[in-house]
């Protein structure tokens, strides 16, 4: 069977299309390019916004017309949703966001028999994590690690608690053997992903996040570890301290903000407020002088104020961000934040989401100007037109002048900045 992928949504969703390809071509199977001839179109949907509801209806849509003889299969976290929706748009297998392994002998009996499939469970029953085939796709140089399935934390605006279902963590000693595995097919970086990391081992006995990263770095210590997206509680002096002596895991943090203002984090359900985020800030910048420190920004929250968006503004400021991503806020139907009042209308969402991003760039700027004169540690990732690109560990892009330094880690003395980009020259090998 000849297939296609088409991914939406998160790192998640990203590590298990890769896993799903993993499966499928250890079957036999033979994957081309999404609008490619091919027997299969897989869509890996995704229901974090509206919006994202909207991308993946398209893209069924579009793949039905495209290729009116192939299976449609769909899954992730739209269709486990609204099924329904899905199986009228005229997918032929209709599955949700669990069951990775099942979903492809379900696509391969659909392919047989041309008979209409339908495979939809309840998350919130779902024990245990689902163990996938992790990296394996030749020419990459950083590998997705999912750690940890499911949120428990039920945010207002969020559908994800209702289309994952509870926690569930990849226990310790698995999480060891494909960190190990990873390394031995040539990755130089793994990226710890889930759903919510911050909750990893909350299923399992005595186990939390700080474990699992010390599992991980110890049993690949010639990878780099790059932490996903961090609860800000996550970050105790106790946390930052066990990280310290843990020298291959990247000075790099997303803590998760959302918003600025104490008030609309409360409406947004968030279990912090700006005090403890702001210290978590200075104990990772006490702890790791120089690291990068990321994070997300919802704008236009119901119910936020001229007053409230210029608190997060001001708050924004003081974190100093390295990069942030600002998204405007879309109503998730289902979702106690979509039935709020006081909802914001489109243009002011629109204007404050361009403030916000003008402030991200200010920042961005800073940060990298902070880094001329010193020497970063960069995996190379691309090459072209006689120039090599990579991430450095607190995850600036950085370039540099030569080639011929796919996939190693190389010490780059920077020395200026360019369209967002640090520039620099190699002075020493690493590996
Ligand atoms: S922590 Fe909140 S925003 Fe994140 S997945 Fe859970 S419910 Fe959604």
């Amino acid at each position: 069977m000849r297939f296609s992928i088409e991914t939406l949504g998160c790192k998640v969703n990203q590590f298990e299309t890769q896993a799903l390809e993993l499966l499928l071509t250890s079957r036999g199977h033979t994957e081309c390019a999404p609008g490619e001839d091919c027997d299969a179109c897989i869509i890996n949907t995704c229901a974090v916004t509206a919006e994202s509801g909207r991308k993946s209806r398209q893209a069924i849509r579009r793949a039905r017309k495209s290729a009116p003889s192939a299976v449609i299969a769909v899954c992730g976290c739209y269709s486990q949703i609204s099924p329904e929706e899905v199986e009228n748009l005229g997918a032929d297998l209709v599955a949700g966001s669990g069951g990775r392994a099942a979903f492809v002998t379900q696509l391969e009996a659909v392919y047989a028999d041309r008979v209409f499939r339908r495979d939809i469970d309840d998350p919130m029953k779902r024990r245990g994590f689902e163990s996938l085939p992790t990296g394996g796709l030749s020419g990459r140089t950083r590998a997705m690690l999912n750690i940890q399935d499911g949120c428990s934390n039920f945010c207002t605006y969020c559908v994800i608690p209702y289309a994952r279902g509870p926690v569930r963590s990849l226990p310790l000693k698995d999480a060891a053997a494909e960190a190990v595995r990873l390394r031995d097919a040539g990755y130089r970086e793994i990226v710890l992903t889930g759903i919510e990391i911050s909750s990893y081992g909350r299923d399992l006995e005595n186990t939390s996040l700080i474990d699992a990263v010390r599992a991980v770095s110890e049993a690949a210590t010639e990878c780099r570890i790059r932490l996903g997206s961090l609860e800000p509680r996550t970050v105790t002096e106790e946390f930052a301290d066990a990280l310290v002596p843990l020298e291959n895991v990247c000075r790099h943090f997303h803590l998760s903000l959302q918003s600025g203002c104490d008030a609309t984090l409360r409406r947004m359900g968030r279990r912090y407020g700006t005090a403890r985020f702001m210290q978590s800030v200075s104990i990772l910048r006490d702890r790791f002088p120089g690291c990068g420190i990321t994070t997300d920004l919802i704008v236009g929250f119901p119910g936020e104020t001229d007053g409230e968006f210029g608190e997060t503004l001001d708050f924004i400021r003081k974190c100093s961000f390295s990069a942030m991503h600002v998204f405007p806020f879309s109503p998730r139907p289902g979702t106690p934040a979509a039935s709020m009042q006081d909802q914001i209308d489109k243009q002011t969402k629109h204007d404050r989401a361009r403030i916000a991003g003008a402030a991200a760039l200010e920042m961005k700027r800073s940060f990298l100007d902070s880094c001329r004169g010193s020497v970063q540690k960069v995996l190379f990732e691309t090459e072209s037109g006689g120039r090599s690109r990579g991430h450095a560990g607190n995850y600036a892009e950085v370039e540099v002048p030569g080639t011929g330094f796919h996939n190693t880690v190389l010490s780059v003395m920077i020395t200026g900045v360019r369209s967002g980009t640090l520039t620099g020259e190699v002075v020493a090998e690493t590996d």
